[in-house]
């Protein structure tokens, strides 16, 4: 059957929701509370550009649920940013904590706009008063943002600021935690920049420990090249396997004999791209999903692998680094042909447990070192990546089935044991 191409995120995900709560016989009412968000926040405010004028943005703060603990998730600046993206965002970020027994719940936020295009002074003021406009829609224990793609940990503790200078004096040491992700400096946590990408790598260890794998010399293909797909490969090249080609949204590079991860990475901060980049073959995104490679990682945007090229695909693992990025039609094709596939709500939810780690540390005034961080966060990776395997067996499902359930079941124990009010 023919799939359509730009297929909707917000439907997807939610028919998968269904179709897993379905699979757990969950409860219809904890069923039909958490197939929609809870809130929806729409905000459009001005921004003062460089030459004078004032353009209007559109910012989102989708809240899914907060059943865990406050709200939880990212956000994204990107020209693609839409409702029904971030409904869908949100609703992985309450299975993802859900999943990993992090105590939050699940949110997702965004602004509709290409931040290449804007000088940093403009991007401050983006980011200060889309900070203002969602107003007391956020707070430390009510809804707590993050970085997401095109957001930074300047960006972070910009928005940190803004909300304490709009806040009552007496509180503003508490605002701390009002966001993650910020400079260490201002209160961000040691490990967090790298986060994503090292839980990446930990649940990638965690499938080679299962299959005997040995992580070196693996060949290795990585799509997105910014905090987490630059962290996965720098991480991966450390432990000696072969990054040959990586991609972003200005070029795609290979190398045969393995890319220089750190110079690749000197060079796209300072021309934010690898385009230019002249120690390498310049491919097409196309030959990029057909090389023969063992790992392939999608750690960009949503939709990336569907029915117009997995079959191209040579990997024989994918590792989903980014949110969505295989349509559910591209997977049944890929576990057919025997592809594992490691789904985002596990693979990337390092982000959002150390992101737990910096509030936590916010809150008691206090800075772990990094083995602590890492260690604590190694535990949450392999935890959660048993409790899929365990839940795998029980109801021979795919793993992205598995990881949903284990959410689910969480979910409804809490609903079942508080009821639902009145
Ligand atoms: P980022 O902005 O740091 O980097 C995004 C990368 O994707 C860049 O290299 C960019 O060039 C590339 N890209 C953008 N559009 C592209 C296109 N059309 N084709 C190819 N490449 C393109 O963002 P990030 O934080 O690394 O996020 C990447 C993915 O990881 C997103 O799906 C995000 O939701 C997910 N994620 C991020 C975090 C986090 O902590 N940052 C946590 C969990 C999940």
């Amino acid at each position: 059957m023919a799939e359509v191409a730009t297929e909707n995120l917000y439907v997807a995900a939610r028919n998968y929701f269904l179709h897993v709560a379905d699979m757990i016989e969950m409860d219809q009412g904890v069923k039909a509370i958490l197939s929609q968000p809870k809130n929806e926040v729409i905000v459009n405010f001005p921004v003062r550009m460089d030459d004078g004028r004032y353009v209007m943005f559109k910012g989102y703060r989708i809240q899914h649920n907060n059943l865990l603990g406050p709200y939880k998730g990212g956000m994204r600046f990107h020209p693609q940013v839409h409702l029904d993206e971030v409904k869908a965002l949100a609703s992985w970020m309450t299975w993802k904590c859900a999943l990993t027994g992090i105590p939050f719940g699940g949110a997702k936020g965004g602004v509709k706009f290409d931040p290449h295009e804007h000088s940093k002074a403009e991007l401050d003021r983006i980011v200060r008063r889309f900070t203002h406009a969602l107003g007391n829609n956020i707070g430390p224990e009510y809804d707590i943002p993050a970085p997401d793609m095109g957001s930074t940990a300047g960006m972070m503790t910009l928005m940190m600021d803004t909300y304490a200078n709009s806040s009552n004096s007496l509180d503003r040491q508490a605002c701390k935690g009002v966001v993650t992700g910020k400079t260490l400096e201002c209160g961000g946590s040691l490990g967090r920049n790298k986060a994503t990408g090292q839980g990446v790598v930990f649940c990638y260890q965690n499938y080679c420990q299962e299959n005997n794998i040995d992580v070196k010399n693996q060949r290795v293909a990585i799509q997105g090249f910014g905090n987490v797909g630059g962290h996965t490969a720098a991480i991966l090249h450390d432990l000696g396997a072969k990054v040959l080609a990586v991609g972003d949204h200005t070029a795609y590079l290979f190398d045969k004999n393995g890319l220089d991860i750190s110079r690749l990475l000197a060079y796209s901060k300072k021309h934010r791209g690898i385009k230019g980049y002249e120690s390498a073959e310049v491919i097409t995104q196309k030959e990029f999903f057909s090389l023969n490679v063992d790992v392939l990682i999608p750690a960009a945007l949503e939709n990336q692998i569907t029915c117009e090229n997995v079959n191209d695909i040579k990997a024989s693992v994918i590792v989903e680094a980014a949110n969505g990025p295989t349509t559910n039609e591209a997977e049944k094709i890929l576990l057919q042909r025997g592809v594992e596939v490691l789904p985002d709500i596990v693979v990337n939810a390092g982000g959002v447990a150390v992101s737990y780690f910096e509030w936590v540390q916010n809150k008691n005034s206090r800075h772990w070192d990094l083995r602590l961080v890492d260690d604590r966060l190694k535990k949450t990776m392999d935890d959660a990546c048993f409790k899929i395997k365990e839940t795998q067996q029980q109801f021979s499902c795919t793993r992205r089935e598995a990881a949903m359930a284990v959410a689910l079941r969480n979910l409804e124990t809490v609903y079942t044991q508080r009821g639902i009010f009145p």
